[in-house]
């Protein structure tokens, strides 16, 4: 089996008394696509946002593709700009074009030339569906435009895997499948993925596991669609309950 390229062991997480991630452990291979789902408050976005080291852990330890991540420093910098994040705001520069947006962090973060840099944007904004908008501010985009953007984006660094944080859950519904239609394209095309969605339709679709947490701790993990038609645990049946 391939090196596995993040690996969760034996995470803790508290906000003050608040135990917010308990002993997680997980593993994700290289090309995986893992959806996590769960209740509100169980953990998921600071799962992710402990995966690009947006918040710290109290124990345990997280490695990204061999390395385990470090407190700080350049070493930290360099880890964190192998993992792209897309989250549930699209978080874009509102100050730039479209193209901007994409460019700015391959110019700034990797050193690439700025002709090299756009030529790439622009293959990756016509990936995504809004090549045509690239001189547009991102104010001038629909929803599910800026948060194609925001995975363009992303995209443009090269990440090793991708983290999203509920990346439809801000838009309007018929905005919700032209992102989800770009995030199984991506998933199809072999990028290793965290996925925290309640969209069943893409868990199925594109996931190879879902894992679920409640409480801050991963209670079941399952194939899509085992844990959709099969869950074991009572949370899960009860949460599935809710949300079917
Ligand atoms: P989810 O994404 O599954 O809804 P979160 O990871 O956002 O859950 O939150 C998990 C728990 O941690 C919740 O109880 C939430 O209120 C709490 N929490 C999240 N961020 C903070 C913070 N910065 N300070 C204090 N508590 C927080
Ligand atoms: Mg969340």
């Amino acid at each position: 089996m391939a090196e596995p390229l993040v690996v969760l062991d034996g995470v803790n997480k508290y906000f003050g008394d608040l135990h917010v991630l308990k002993d997680i452990n997980l593993t994700v291979a290289p090309g995986e696509v893992v959806v996590v789902i769960g209740p509100s408050g169980s953990g998921k976005s600071t799962l992710c946002r402990a995966i690009n080291r947006l918040e710290t852990i109290e124990s345990g330890t997280i490695t990204i593709d061999g390395e385990e991540l470090p407190q700080e420093g350049k070493a930290l910098a360099r880890l964190r700009s192998d993992v792209g994040m897309v989250f549930q705001a699209f978080n874009l520069f509102a100050h730039k074009t479209i193209l901007q947006n994409v460019t700015l962090g391959p110019m700034k973060v990797r050193g690439v030339k700025k002709a090299g840099a756009q030529q790439r944007a622009k293959e990756l904004l016509e990936r995504v569906g809004v090549a045509h908008q690239a001189a547009k501010y991102p104010a001038q985009l629909s929803g599910g435009q800026q948060q194609r953007v925001a995975i363009a984006r992303s995209l443009a660094m090269d990440p090793k895997i991708m983290l999203f944080d509920e990346p439809t859950s801000a838009l309007d519904p018929e905005m919700i499948n032209e992102v989800l239609d770009v995030m199984v394209e991506l998933a199809e095309s072999g990028m290793t993925m965290i996925v925290v969605t309640h969209e069943m339709g893409f868990a199925r679709k594109a996931a190879h596991r879902v894992v679920f947490m409640a409480d801050g701790e991963i209670v079941e993990t399952a194939e899509p669609e085992e844990f959709f038609t099969n869950p074991q645990s009572e949370r899960a049946k009860d949460f599935l309950g809710k949300i079917l």
